[in-house]
């Protein structure tokens, strides 16, 4: 089908509960749904909204709206997947924006390109991969990532991003502080091994491995396991209301891991490649603060998931917010650990 050229309808005071995990009826004062970056360019050049902010929406599942939206909120649907460079070793794939995260996993494990499969059943979107370089199971999108297309909103130039250019961290990147809301990321492009280096060491995905029988594994039976694992782990938001983990695990300097780790030798600790920094997991913290299966009406914290906090059905984003605020505090209090929220607030 040809991409469409001609702006898109928008609509006002639009409700986003669909359009977030959380599930918070906030409103947009204005909404509209993209498919190609031509038809947005259209949009933009109207100038009908360009005395108000644009608020890009992918999945939906990393966001909490604690108030109405004043902006024109964009839903990315620019979809596609070429395969624009291939060679012996490897290939590279683009990947439209709007595609959807778990669906560019399945179809690289259908074609045996190696790099992204532990990375199955994150939920959102290709385009908000890189806002915070999600990762899981050990992996991380900086890993197989070769560049990105953005829509520069000031100039409406498409630019090119270079991975060093995106100053990726861990859950950070250039478009989750200085580009926010500055970029519309429209294509990325992943470079996919067709050797597979395969990656089991991190959580239950060798136990499960070997539960199973599998001594040789394929990159598909490792997306199957983290699948299965994550299914058995993790609350569905189609069920309850959440975003995945809310705040992120805190990596402090040497010294202060001694003093957590002399305080409390049973705390599970993971160093950091390349300092001599301590990652801990911020679930710990939470939990023995006294947090998991916290609930106060609709919000609370996960029975299960301390990290994950949650909404059982009419909590508002403030309250969900107010909960997160008090877990900050505590575990401040009680370890002298700031905790970062991971979730992005509006
Ligand atoms: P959204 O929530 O729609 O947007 C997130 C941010 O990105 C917003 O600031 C938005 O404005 C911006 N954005 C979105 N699209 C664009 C674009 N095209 N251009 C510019 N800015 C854009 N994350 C992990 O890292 N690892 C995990 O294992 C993981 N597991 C999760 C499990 C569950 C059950 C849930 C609910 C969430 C999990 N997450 C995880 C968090 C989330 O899925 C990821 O951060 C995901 O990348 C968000 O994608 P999205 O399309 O839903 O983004
Ligand atoms: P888990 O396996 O119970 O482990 C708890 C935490 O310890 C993880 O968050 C992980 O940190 C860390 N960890 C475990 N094994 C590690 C190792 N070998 N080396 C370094 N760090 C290790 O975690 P889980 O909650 O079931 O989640 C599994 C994976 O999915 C994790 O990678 C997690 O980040 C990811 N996940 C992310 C979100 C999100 O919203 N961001 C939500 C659900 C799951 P890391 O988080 O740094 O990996």
């Amino acid at each position: 089908m040809p991409k469409s050229n001609k702006a898109p309808q928008v609509f006002e005071n639009y409700s986003l509960k669909e359009y977030n995990t959380f599930g918070i009826d906030a409103r947009a004062q204005y909404f509209t749904i993209i498919s190609s970056l031509e038809s947005y360019v259209a949009l933009l050049k109207t100038g009908l909204y360009s005395h108000l902010p644009h608020l890009f929406l992918g999945g939906g599942s990393n966001i909490l709206c604690t108030k109405h939206i004043d902006a024109l909120v964009v839903k990315n649907e620019i979809k596609g997947f070429e395969l624009i460079q291939e060679d012996d070793e490897s290939v590279i794939l683009r990947s439209g924006a709007g595609e959807l995260w778990d669906d560019l996993v399945s179809y690289a494990v259908q074609h045996n390109w190696s790099g992204i499969e532990n990375l199955a059943l994150i939920p959102g979107t290709v385009g908000a991969a890189p806002m915070q370089n999600i990762g899981a199971y050990g992996v991380e999108i900086k890993d197989t990532f070769d560049h990105l297309e953005a829509l520069n909103l000031e100039t409406l130039a498409v630019e090119r991003f270079e991975k060093s250019q995106c100053q990726f961290g861990y859950r950070e990147s250039y478009f989750k502080h200085e580009g926010k809301g500055k970029y519309l990321i429209s294509t990325v492009c992943f470079k996919l091994n067709k050797k597979p280096t395969i990656q089991t060491s991190y959580g239950a995905i060798q136990t499960v491995l070997d539960s199973k029988g599998i001594t040789n594994p394929t990159i598909s039976d490792i997306s199957k396991v983290v699948i299965e694992i994550r299914k058995s782990k993790l609350p569905d938001p189609k069920e309850i209301g959440n975003s995945g983990s809310f705040f992120k695990n805190p990596t402090v300097p040497s010294h202060v891991a001694e003093r957590i780790l002399n305080a409390y030798p049973g705390i599970p600790n993971y160093p950091v490649t390349g300092s001599s920094d301590i990652k801990f997991p911020a679930g710990w913290f939470i939990e023995q603060a006294g947090w998991k299966g916290f609930r106060d009406g609709d919000a609370g914290v996960h029975v299960h998931q301390a990290l994950v906090l949650v909404n059982y059905g009419d909590a508002t984003g403030k309250e969900i917010l107010a909960i997160a605020e008090k877990i900050k505090a505590s575990v401040n209090e009680k370890f002298g650990i700031s905790l970062e929220t991971e979730v992005n607030i509006y």
